[in-house]
């Protein structure tokens, strides 16, 4: 068995490169490029699997919880890239105003 605790202190980002990411966030699906698939490159850029237009970067959050969950669980078949949805906006909300006491 190798012994790797010698470089469990930072994660390296390197080893993201040539994985692929499908993006899933709002932004994407309205400025979508392709199948939204990109793969990780050098600096964590993200480049589109298909015709290789560059669509950000990586953050170095998601860059890591990707590293962290890969050493946990293994590679997935698949990454999606997901914004945590929005709370809602209060006028979207249902709740009746509270009652108004008239005091006369
Ligand atoms: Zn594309």
């Amino acid at each position: 068995m190798p012994q790797l605790d010698a470089f469990a202190t930072e994660p390296s980002s390197s080893s993201l490169i040539g994985t692929k990411v499908r993006l899933d966030r709002p932004t994407n699906r309205e400025h979508g490029c392709c199948d939204n698939v990109v793969i990780i490159g050098k600096a964590n850029s993200l480049t589109c699997t298909t015709c290789g237009a560059f669509r950000g970067w990586l953050s170095a959050e998601a860059a890591t919880f990707i590293i962290e969950t890969r050493a946990r669980f293994g590679a997935p078949e698949s990454i999606v890239l997901r914004t945590p949805r929005a709370p809602p906006a209060p006028a979207a909300r249902a709740d009746p105003p509270p009652p108004v006491k008239e005091i006369k």
